[in-house]
């Protein structure tokens, strides 16, 4: 559910039309529904209320301070990866007590700075990690909550950049590690090992390998009489981009609870797509169009530096018209492709549409995770704005990039 809906024939997000927004700021922009945003935090807080858990919205899905503050002031807290996304977290006020911070390249000056901010959870990935987050601890005479991130080798399916909870990825230790760090537990004096963490993947759409990551990190900690109090169970919650039939949060709610009580651990999650995959879009223009061999192309205003996951996922974006053509129109196959000088820069391909005119502007849906967050100035292209409604206004809560902007801090 996501509120970009038609009316009589003209996309709105929300009570805004969406051409009208693209008039005034220019494409290609991000457009984020505010309220679609607290509708899918809602949602799966709501599905999960019996146990309370600490839902940390992962801010490398969308880290626009905008819904960054949305989100906290819903309640929400925060799963960050860097120093960068901890610095954001401070200028919303993120409450430090709903922090939890995972990656598997943490840096000293990272780790002081989380542990002043006084963050709730590291979720730590090596025993040299835990061993430098203690050492950091000592120094600032603090001590601090770890959880042990582990990798419970489930296998997931989903595109291979975005599985992470199978034995082979960089991610976690196995339960074998995850054993000898907390039989020597007691070296890291500054820090107490209250949890464990996994994250198994991403765009995840059934319960299952929820489940089976869940039980078998439950019987280890049993087997091997460990007592945590806190079991994180990452993100990774798919989403509809097309056709998949992905599970409600009351339907993943029913398939995970009966373990999670009986657990008796406390619950974190950590969803990112879940909750703004379908809460943006991203609007660009048509340029040209033209044909060549057997191929009709679209090109528009935006690229993969733009828009990078049908470019680095192979990810399918539906492609909707900002305005729905009259009457009856011919529809064609076409690539709809960028201006980069790179054959791998496309937004979709083989799609039919209806004929598009030149100028027309077009939506790529599902816009909303991992798409400004992985934009870049790739063909020296100023980053695109970002737009957030609220029913029947819009803000411009990030400003399109300057030409000046692309040279900061350069020297020549
Ligand atoms: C990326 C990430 C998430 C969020 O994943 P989604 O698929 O967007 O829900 C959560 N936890 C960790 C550790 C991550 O790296």
């Amino acid at each position: 559910m996501h509120r970009f809906k038609y009316k009589d024939g003209s996309l709105y997000c929300e009570n805004v039309n969406v051409a009208r927004i693209a008039k005034e700021v220019g494409t290609p922009l991000y457009i984020y529904s505010k309220n679609t945003l607290l509708d899918h935090y809602r949602k799966i807080r709501n599905a999960l209320r019996e146990v309370s858990p600490l839902i940390c919205f992962s801010v490398k899905s969308n880290s626009n301070l905008a819904v960054l503050k949305t989100l906290v002031a819903a309640g929400a807290g925060l799963d960050i990866v860097s120093g960068g996304e901890l610095y954001r977290a401070k200028l919303v006020k993120a409450d430090p007590g709903k922090i939890v911070y995972a990656g598997v390249g943490k840096k000293r000056d990272e780790i002081m700075d989380a542990i002043r901010y006084g963050i709730f959870f590291f979720n730590v990935e090596s025993d040299e990690e835990l061993a430098l987050i203690n050492t950091c601890a000592g120094e600032m005479k603090r001590k601090v909550n770890v959880a042990v991130r582990i990798n419970p080798d489930v296998r997931v399916l989903t595109h291979d950049y975005i599985t992470t909870g199978m034995g082979g990825t960089k991610f976690g230790v196995d339960f074998k590690r995850a054993r000898a760090i907390f039989r020597s537990s007691w070296k890291y004096r500054n820090t107490r090992i209250r949890g464990v963490h996994i994250h198994i993947g991403s765009q995840i759409l059934g319960a299952r390998p929820f489940q089976n990551a869940i039980k078998k990190v439950l019987k280890f900690l049993e087997a091997n009489k460990i007592v945590v109090e806190y079991l994180n169970i990452g993100g990774g919650l798919g989403i509809v981009y097309s056709l998949e039939k992905p599970q409600t949060a009351s339907r993943f709610a029913k398939d995970i609870l009966p373990l999670v009580r009986k657990s008796k651990l406390k619950l974190i999650l950590e969803p990112g797509r879940f909750i703004s995959g379908n809460s943006g879009i991203m609007v660009t223009k048509v340029l040209f169009r033209k044909r060549t061999g057997q191929k009709n192309f679209i090109i528009v205003d935006s690229g993969m530096n733009d828009f990078v996951r049908p470019s680095l996922y192979e990810a399918y974006h539906t492609i909707a018209p900002v305005t729905k053509p009259q009457g009856r129109v011919k529809k064609r196959r076409y690539d709809i492709v960028g201006p980069i000088c790179e054959s791998g820069d496309f937004l979709a391909k083989n799609r039919t549409l209806p004929a598009v005119a030149q100028g027309s502007l077009l939506a790529v849906m599902g816009a909303g995770a991992y798409g400004y967050t992985m934009s870049s100035n790739y063909n020296s292209r100023p980053r695109a704005p970002e737009v957030m409604v609220d029913k029947k206004r819009f803000f411009v809560v990030k400003k399109r990039e300057a030409y000046k902007d692309l040279v900061e801090g350069e020297a020549y």
